[in-house]
């Protein structure tokens, strides 16, 4: 750098730093996010001879909740560059349906190459049922976390006894169905995790949430609205909404997901099939990238600083104590409080071993869940094992991980996690999802 440039440099340093002082000494108003923080730290190149991705570039969705952490992480720390992909584009979708619609027009038509995503929406984009039954193949490369999502609701039905486990409530929600207006229930996109973890919850307490309640999707900001003017009941969604709406004052939280189900599958990081198969040097940079993000972000000593850069006006335009609190497991639910970092979003690994590698045998139990409540038919349990061998590209995973040098250990070596148990006693035996079915009380299978 010559002197001159060296001086521009400095100049330009020394009045950018100025402006979010001045304002920072004003106050921010009540909403105001955090001021925007450069946050891309220099990474050594660790492209290997031969490995050097097909394109630098890539589109990828996110959704303004913690689930998008790695995503944002590997942008904004430089970790895809450092495998390559030095030009990726990450895009705030306004919803879940719109980034469908981006990845079903693909980015050469303006829309996304990949994004996160709930469960099982690849599969459902796959197979043509969300896209006006145009197929679009998709492949699943990683989980991007796990836990991290709650249930929130009104404060009018504080004190009434609704916690994680709801048995003997079931009068409580009949007697407001009797009443003309059955208690209602959102999440923003149906038939994917926020829909089923708000419909297991009720149902183990013996709700029907196809008669007992009203369930609906609505849009994150009108759910908010609507729970402060006393017109919806519960809320089922992501970091840090829930806290939001406690540390607000109008409602409160009775479960958080991973009292229901420790360690549960959450949100995916899926690609298109077509750009994955026309860029798999590109895709395992993506992979990698992701990967080192995601050690990153499992590592409590850097939450602080995970949400100050998620807090930014660019990412989720939220204030940094409302995110900083859910990340170090601080959960302040309204009638209790949680202090369990056991139970906080987590990204790389928790207590069943890895986070980011994607089990087929979650995948099934998506699938399952959604034969239980009638959106898929009974027959895709017959086709499952194909259906996912399809999408569910773990072999990819394992390839990046040993290419980046993840521990042996950190690598499962089995595509199932075996059997699963929920808060309620019910297991779920990837072997025999027939026998999970028949094992529940209420269902529409
Ligand atoms: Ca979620």
């Amino acid at each position: 750098m010559t002197s001159l440039s060296r001086r521009h440099f400095i100049t330009t340093v020394g009045i950018a730093a100025t402006i979010p002082l001045l304002k920072g000494c004003l106050g921010n108003p009540p909403d105001e996010p955090s001021q925007s923080v450069k946050t891309t730290a220099p990474q050594t190149s660790a492209v290997k001879p031969g490995e050097e991705p097909e394109v630098t570039t890539a589109k990828l969705g996110y959704l303004p909740i913690v689930e998008a952490a790695p995503l944002i992480v590997a942008l904004a720390k430089g970790f895809f560059a450092k495998h390559g992909m030095t030009d990726i584009k990450i895009e705030k979708q306004a919803n879940w349906g719109s980034a469908r619609d981006n990845i079903k027009i693909g980015s050469q038509g303006g829309g996304l190459d990949g994004s996160q995503w709930q469960m099982p929406m690849p599969y459902l984009i796959s197979e043509g049922i969300i896209t006006d039954k145009a197929k679009v193949p998709m492949y699943i490369l990683c989980q991007l976390n796990t836990q991290g999502n709650a249930i929130a609701v009104a404060s009018k039905h504080k004190g009434k006894g609704l916690g994680v486990n709801l048995t003997g409530k079931a009068s409580y929600f009949k007697e407001i169905a009797a009443s003309g207006t059955r208690f209602k229930a959102a999440y923003t996109f149906p038939k994917a995790n926020q829909e089923f973890w708000i419909r297991y919850w009720l149902a183990a307490g013996g709700i029907d949430p196809d008669l007992d309640v009203e369930l609906l999707t609505v849009p994150t900001a009108q759910t908010v609205a609507d729970m402060k003017r006393g017109a919806m009941d519960a809320f089922s969604t992501g970091d840090p909404w829930p806290n939001r709406i406690v540390s607000e004052g109008f409602g409160f939280s009775p479960v958080l997901t991973a009292e229901m189900w420790k360690a549960h599958p959450e949100e995916y990081l899926g690609m298109r099939k077509d750009w994955v198969d026309r860029y798999p040097l590109a895709a395992q940079a993506i992979l990698k990238g992701v990967m080192e993000a995601q050690q990153w972000c499992d590592n409590f000593d850097n939450r602080k600083e995970l949400a100050s850069i998620l807090a930014t006006r660019e990412y989720f335009g939220v204030k940094e104590e409302v995110l900083l609190e859910p990340l170090m497991g601080k959960y302040d639910l309204g009638e209790r409080k949680v202090d369990d970092k056991s139970l906080a979003v987590l990204y790389w690994k928790d207590s069943k071993g890895s986070v980011s590698y994607p089990y087929k045998s979650h995948d099934l139990w998506f699938l399952t869940e959604s034969v239980r409540w009638g959106f898929l038919p009974k027959e895709t349990l017959a086709n499952a094992k194909q259906l996912i061998d399809g999408v569910n590209r773990e072999d990819l995973w394992k390839k990046a991980a040993q290419s980046l040098g993840v521990a042996a250990a950190d690598i499962p070596t089995n595509t199932s996690r075996g059997v699963e148990k929920f808060f309620d006693g019910i297991e779920f035996n990837p072997d025999n999802p027939q026998a999970y079915l028949d094992s529940l009380k209420i269902k529409k299978a």
